[in-house]
């Protein structure tokens, strides 16, 4: 990755992605606006918004080598591309590559969810405005939690050091960052931003459930 340019900078810019938005002058203004909710009130999470992305990505390509995109056609391919039914994919594969399309490098140059959260933060500098609703009493408790935390640690710390078992330990920053693991792989996450993304593990902790 470049500095200032990730995956979605370099695809877009790769397909001419920006031409083929109507309502919004760029990509990056609709992943925006849409994002913060600046338009139409509700927003999107990153998942609704790559999966838009990818989606886009498909129609360009399919325009150029004159491929249908009537209909459900783009839904469809584009959810057996990302399904998990191996035998589905290769058959959308197999119909592509007949269609004269690198369906391999098409493949490659679809986005994760992940890749549209650096995106939007980073790259865009973009910050969803945070709603009352969104810091309820679960949010406010998880952060009473930290604070009090915090106090204990420090409590120690000046203990420790004035006994000689920790020198200087009463001058340290604590950080008490809440983190979430999956008890089936290796993710591990900030209570803050697992709220934020909506899961905590994409594969193992009940992500299809989740609507977008
Ligand atoms: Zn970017
Ligand atoms: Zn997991």
């Amino acid at each position: 990755m470049t500095e200032g340019r990730c995956k979605i900078d370099i695809v877009t810019e790769r397909y001419d992605l920006d031409d083929t938005v109507t309502r919004y002058a760029t990509v990056d203004e609709r992943l925006l606006t849409r994002w913060t909710g600046a338009d139409e009130g509700d927003s999107a999470g990153y998942r609704t918004l790559a999966a838009w992305f990818n989606r886009r990505l498909l129609k360009t390509v399919y325009d150029e080598h004159g491929r249908e995109t009537t209909g459900k056609r783009i839904e469809s391919d584009y959810e057996a591309l990302t399904g998990d039914d191996d035998l589905v994919r290769e058959d959308v594969l197999d119909d592509l590559r007949g269609a004269g399309i690198d369906a391999d490098g098409l493949l490659d140059d679809t986005v994760s969810w992940s890749t549209m959260r650096t995106h939007l933060k980073d790259c865009l500098g973009g910050e969803k405005p945070v709603r009352e609703a969104e810091t309820e009493w679960e949010q406010k408790s998880v952060s009473v939690a930290r604070r009090v935390t915090a106090s204990k640690v420090d409590e120690a710390l000046r203990s420790l050091d004035s006994k000689g078992r920790l020198p200087g330990g009463s001058g340290a920053e604590v950080d008490t960052q809440i983190l979430l693991s999956c008890p089936d792989c290796l993710i591990r996450i900030p209570f803050d931003d697992a709220i934020e993304r909506g899961f905590v593990c994409e594969d193992h902790l009940g992500a299809e459930a989740v609507s977008e």
